[in-house]
């Protein structure tokens, strides 16, 4: 088959990769460029949504992803002491959002992408500066991640990332206990546990902080902040080999984007609205632009017309969802005062669960375009 065009993915993360999966199947030749030598993924776990399961699905990769995820069959929040605030089962959160989200290994999801696409398509190793450093290409997919290079060239006005308030510690164990999956809301902390498919158990926790600080022995300081948390959260993190705990300051886009097209380059993923992880939709929403992205360019037409549905469906979606999460966080674990933490417990407490579910639903309900 003749190709559509050339298209070059700047970026191999999930969100440029699942983008580069989605063209190369709209009949676009592709190539990904990625600074790493190599292509891979951080040592932690993900949550999936249904609304990034139904695009993985467009993306042809359903069987394979179901083949490696867990699905999260309950929810809810508890408080450190291990009393629930809220709890959600199995059935509410099926009824509600159609199919369970699900825990995945990152690793597991970058190589399921890795392996949808052609070996001559990937080049690790070549660091993109500025757009003169891609030739020949019709277009051009910026899936540069948050401090995206050629954000900055094409939007220079732009403020850029900014640091949360938060950060974060993640792990991933080998765990033969219970395990009850959910998050559970501190004082200016949370955490979660998200059960894995090959019997492993993906943790986080994250906590108010000022930028930057880093401390010689991460495993230990996560077990003093987080060690009185109720089970097996403690025993999760002891499970963890130290150089296994990863450390990260949560950045994010404060300042929306005004478009996600410039000429022939379109941004993706955090490169195009990077979001605090509270809603856990960071690269759900990478994976939709993705499934919309081949929408459009299985359509004969200019790129400026593909490229325009690309902008149209996905702008305003992934914005609110990102402001969303940047107010849920405010909400959750951003409350330092113990007489706002037990309002926020008791408003949490006695809100109905069809009411919580709601705007959740919305964000879960999404299907890709027809
Ligand atoms: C603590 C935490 C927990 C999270 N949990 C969830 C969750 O449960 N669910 C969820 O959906 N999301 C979650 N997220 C968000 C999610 O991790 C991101 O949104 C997602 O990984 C973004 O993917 P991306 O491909 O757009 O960017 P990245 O993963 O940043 O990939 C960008 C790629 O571009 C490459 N690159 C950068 N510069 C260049 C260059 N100059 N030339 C070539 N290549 C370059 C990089 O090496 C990298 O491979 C979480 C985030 C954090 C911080």
């Amino acid at each position: 088959m003749d190709s559509r065009g050339q298209a070059v993915v700047v970026g191999g993360g999930i969100g440029g990769l699942s983008a580069a999966v989605g063209l190369h199947q709209a009949g676009w030749q592709v190539r990904v460029l990625e600074r790493a030598p190599r292509f891979s993924e951080i040592g932690a776990g993900i949550v999936l949504w249904p609304n990034a399961l139904r695009a993985l699905r467009y993306l042809g990769l359903g069987e394979q992803v179901d083949a490696i995820s867990e699905p999260q069959r309950s929810g809810g929040m508890r408080r450190p002491d291990g009393r629930w605030i809220t709890r959600m089962d199995g059935q509410t959160l099926e009824a509600t959002f159609g199919s369970p989200a699900i825990g995945i290994h990152r690793a597991h999801l970058h190589q399921t992408l890795l392996d949808a696409l052609p070996a001559e398509a990937l080049h690790a190793g070549v660091d993109v500066r500025q757009l003169s450093d891609v030739d020949e290409a019709d277009l051009i997919i910026a899936a540069d991640g948050i401090d995206s290079n050629l954000r900055k060239e094409l939007w220079p006005t732009h403020p850029g990332s900014a640091y949360s308030g938060f950060t974060a510690w993640r792990g991933v164990c080998h765990y033969d206990g219970y395990v009850d999956i959910g998050g559970t809301l501190g004082r200016g902390a949370e955490a979660g546990i998200v059960p894995l498919a090959d019997g492993r158990v993906y943790w986080y926790t994250s906590m108010k902080s000022a930028p930057g600080i880093r401390h010689d022995n991460e495993k230990a300081f996560v077990l003093k902040e987080f060690g009185s948390w109720h089970d097996p959260l403690p025993a999760l993190i002891e499970a963890t080999p130290a150089e296994g705990v990863l450390h990260h300051d949560i950045n994010f886009l404060a300042v929306p984007m005004p478009s996600y097209v410039s000429g022939r380059v379109a941004l993706l993923g955090d490169a195009a609205h990077a979001m605090t992880p509270h809603l856990g939709q960071g690269a759900c929403q990478a994976i939709e632009d993705a499934a919309v992205l081949k929408a459009a360019a299985s359509r004969a037409g200019e790129v400026t017309e593909i490229l325009a549905f690309y902008d149209q469906h996905r702008r305003p979606r992934s914005q609110s969802i990102a402001k969303l999460s940047r107010q849920t966080g405010g909400f959750t674990s951003g409350i330092t005062n113990p007489v706002m933490e037990r309002l926020r417990n008791g408003i949490m407490g006695v809100t109905p669960t069809s009411m919580a579910m709601r705007s959740l639903a919305k964000i879960a309900s999404w299907t890709p375009p027809a």
